[in-house]
Formats: C-alpha cells, sequence, structure tokens
C-alpha cells in the first residue's frame, strides 16, 4: 500500500514515515501542500495522510481540489486539538478519516487498516460482481462457474476478488501481497504464482492473463465466454 504523508513538522514527521515503513507501506513524506500537488500529479497513491495546519496553504484547501479533481484516493487528516471540532466539516471538506494529534501510532494503523478493507471490499460488500461466467459473492466469499459452485481456499478467493474488483487495470504481483498478507505476516516467496496456477486449474487457464512485467489481470468476458462455449459438448 502506497501512502503520500503531507506533514511539516520533521519530527513527526520522521517518526510517523518511519513507523510506516517498518510496517509495511510504501511511504512518500512531504513537507507542504505544493509538494503535495506535485506528488499526487506522479504518483498513485493508496492513501493520504494528511496534516491540516501546513505552511503553505492549508490542507482543507487541498483536500477540496483533490474531491474537485474527482480523486477517490482516501484522506485520513491530521489535526491538532481543537482544529477540527466537528466530523461534519471534516466530511464536507471531503477527508474519509481524522486523527487528533498527539494519536496512537496503533490508532494510526488501524484507521489504515480500515481504508485497506473498504478498498478491497470495492465499497458494497453485498455486491455480487460478475465477468463473463464467473460470479464472485462477496458477502459469502463464494464464487461460481457457469452456475456451479467452486470451492476455494481463502488466499485463493483474496486474490480472485482483488482481481475483479480493480479489473480491468494490471494488479502487480506486490499489490497482491499487499492486498493478501498483514504486515507481520510471513510470505513465501512464491504464493502468489502458487494461488494463481490453483486458481487457473480450478475456473479455467483464461481467467487470469499474466501481463509479463506488470502482474495479472482479470480475463476479458469475452475469452472467459468463449472458454465455457468451447468446453460444452458440441452438437454431435
Ligand atoms: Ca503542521
Amino acid at each position: 500500500m502506497r501512502l503520500l504523508l503531507v506533514e511539516d513538522d520533521d519530527l513527526l514527521g520522521h517518526a510517523t514515515s518511519q513507523v510506516l515503513s517498518r510496517s509495511g507501506f510504501q511511504v512518500d513524506w512531504m513537507r507542504t501542500c505544493g509538494d503535495a500537488r506535485a506528488a499526487v500529479r506522479s504518483a498513485e497513491y493508496d492513501a493520504i495522510l494528511l496534516d491540516l495546519g501546513l505552511p503553505d496553504i492549508p490542507g482543507e484547501q487541498f483536500v477540496r481540489e483533490l474531491r474537485s479533481a474527482r480523486s477517490v484516493t482516501p484522506v485520513i487528516v491530521i489535526t491538532a486539538r481543537g482544529q477540527l471540532d466537528d466530523r461534519v466539516r471534516l466530511l464536507d471538506m471531503g477527508a474519509d478519516d481524522y486523527l487528533v494529534k498527539p494519536f496512537d501510532i496503533s490508532e494510526m494503523l488501524a484507521r489504515l487498516r480500515a481504508v485497506r478493507r473498504r478498498m478491497m471490499a470495492g465499497g458494497d460488500l453485498t455486491d455480487v460482481q460478475t465477468v463473463g461466467p464467473l460470479q464472485l459473492h462477496q458477502a459469502s466469499r463464494s464464487v461460481q462457474w457457469d452456475g456451479k459452485h467452486v470451492a476455494l481456499t481463502a488466499k485463493e478467493f483474496d486474490v480472485l476478488q482483488t482481481l475483479v474488483m480493480r479489473r480491468p487495470r494490471v494488479v502487480s504481483r506486490a499489490q497482491l501481497v499487499d492486498a493478501l498478507y498483514g504486515w507481520d505476516d510471513e510470505i513465501e516467496s512464491n504464493s502468489i504464482e502458487v494461488y494463481i496456477h490453483f486458481l487457473r486449474r480450478k475456473l479455467c487457464k483464461e481467467v487470469i492473463v499474466t501481463v509479463r512485467g506488470r502482474g495479472y489481470q482479470i480475463g476479458n468476458e469475452e475469452a472467459l465466454n468463449a472458454h465455457v462455449r468451447n468446453a460444452k459438448p458440441g452438437p454431435a
């Protein structure tokens, strides 16, 4: 998970970015809104941690700019006590959550985990996602292929869900690892490849496309429909 930390306080910025890196996040630390603006133009972030009291322009203005540019990147604002008196103002400005200084590191990590869960869920957990013959039921965490239930392990489901929810984007191996594992989990070096191997075997080879040098992508609807058609016995 790649984070943008915007904090002008050297001590706090340094401590926060260190803790985040140690917790497995990829962190870019900017000290001004100007630098943060440039950063969001050149990279895609999974979440932004934003101090409201910045030297150049107020953090509020930066959030409004992001939202008017139709950015959906979750923003967690960091405020001094008393700086932000009500939640309504926070939501009005387009932020997703907030932390009041001085905050606990464990609280910050919990907020980030919540952001990640919302991202993974793609908003609506009761949702059924359909890609040709593939149906992914998020609430029951079950999968049907051509109308038949297919038993997947939890991790296989997570891989498939991540690819389905981010379609048609290519998801890198690192992003999959990020989506699948907690920060303290031990990861076998080839585990993602193993899950993908089993998903292809249980569903079909075309269900996950390897994009050389970039990662994986869910197979396109026509290719999956064609696979199902071809697998059915034709007229004698
Ligand atoms: Ca500040």
